[in-house]
């Protein structure tokens, strides 16, 4: 059965690569649990969708907000699901602690509203140290007080899990991960609680040398774009779950020395075919892109020739057959999102959530709800 050629770009997200790379993950992962990252609506993958589909194999949920771990609960999750971003007052702690919700607390005020506030049941947390990243976190010589003083406040289900997070888990040869990690274990040495320390580069990078604690915490490599800086998503056996296309609106020949797009950034170097293609950066597929990109037609690879119009690109098609309407492949199975994002000066995970939200989305295999 042939599928009509799409007038505009199309995400399709494949959930069985995405329950692969949950397997990649878990290979990893030393016997940890592995905690699903799903925030930025799973990094523009469609969050409950995602989480629904790794239900029966993820061991919990990560999310940023307060907000998506409501959604995550109400499309029937009922894994655990540690909140980032935490609670910002009474309410938020509350609907924590009805939820079931971990929210992680990062500044003392809010261990202090702990103490102070019934919040009707108890609530389970995750204390995160500040141990480089200097983002969000505690400072290591506050965390023994203020784990002690959540621990005596009698508000809590069980002992505060202990956590923190790389700043350059994704560097092949950076010290800091070694640095962060041996802070970590000092600060929390003897302490009560589950630690989590891994994101996607750590556990797969292997950074954490073998003390990956009881939780990891991997979003992007689910994905099955490359966490680190080297090396590919390939090598590390991930499969790509998101794939981009649009078609074919034009095909023409340009004489040499047309300069092709806005600000003439591409000059055909002899009389050629040239191609247009329904996507831009409104679509997600970023404006910086340098020409010589590859983008994937009936199985050929052309390039991105000047500018990335709004919705419109232009392609050089030496070599390539093809005819108007014919899909083309931005990124997916044929072209990697990291070799895209590289020639935008980006990583994956920008071009992800970009693509996710702009592009209308479907599902292999298809949801309930989707016919
Ligand atoms: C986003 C995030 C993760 C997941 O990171 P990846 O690089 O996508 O694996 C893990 N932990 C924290 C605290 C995060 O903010």
């Amino acid at each position: 059965m042939s599928t009509p050629p799409v007038r505009r770009p199309l995400v399709t997200i494949d959930l069985d690569a995405l329950r692969h790379n949950l397997g990649v993950v878990r290979n990893h992962a030393e016997g940890a649990k592995v905690f699903a990252v799903v925030k930025a609506d799973a990094y523009g993958h469609g969050m409950v969708a995602c989480a629904q589909a790794l239900r029966g194999l993820a061991d919990g949920f990560v999310v940023s907000t307060m907000g998506e771990a409501d959604a995550l609960r109400k499309s029937g999750i009922t894994q655990r699901i540690m909140v980032l971003q935490g609670f910002m007052n009474v309410s938020e702690a509350r609907m924590a602690a009805r939820l079931m919700l971990e929210p992680v607390v990062h500044q003392a005020w809010q261990v202090e509203l702990i103490e102070k506030t019934s919040l009707g049941l108890p609530l389970s947390v995750w204390l995160k140290i500040d141990t480089g990243m200097h983002r969000v976190g505690v400072p290591p010589e506050q965390a023994r007080e203020l784990h002690a003083r959540l621990l005596g406040s009698g508000r809590l289900r069980h002992a505060p899990g202990l956590m923190t997070h790389f700043a350059r888990a994704d560097e092949a040869d950076s010290t800091v991960t070694e640095q962060q990690l041996a802070m970590f274990h000092a600060v929390t040495e003897g302490l009560a609680g589950e630690r989590s320390v891994a994101n996607s580069a750590g556990l797969l990078g292997g950074a954490a040398g073998g003390s990956l604690g009881d939780i990891v915490r991997p979003g992007i490599a689910l994905y099955g774009s490359n966490p680190a800086d080297y090396g590919s998503a390939a090598e590390f056996g991930l499969k790509p779950v998101m794939r981009l296309e649009s078609c074919l609106v034009a095909l023409q020949s340009q004489r040499k020395g047309d300069a092709v797009g806005y600000g003439g950034r591409f000059v055909c170097p002899e009389d050629m075919p040239m191609a247009v293609a329904s996507v831009g950066y409104a679509d997600g597929y970023p404006r910086v892109t340098a020409s010589g990109t590859p983008v994937a037609v009936n199985g050929q690879i052309a390039r991105l020739a000047g500018r990335v119009s709004m919705d419109l690109i232009t392609l050089d098609m030496r070599g390539v057959q093809a005819k108007p309407g014919d899909t083309v492949e931005l990124w997916g199975e044929t072209i990697a999102v990291d070799e895209v994002a590289r020639a935008a000066g980006t990583l994956g995970y920008e071009l992800l959530c970009a693509a996710g939200r702009a592009c209308r989305r479907v599902y292999r295999p298809a949801l309930d709800n989707e016919s």
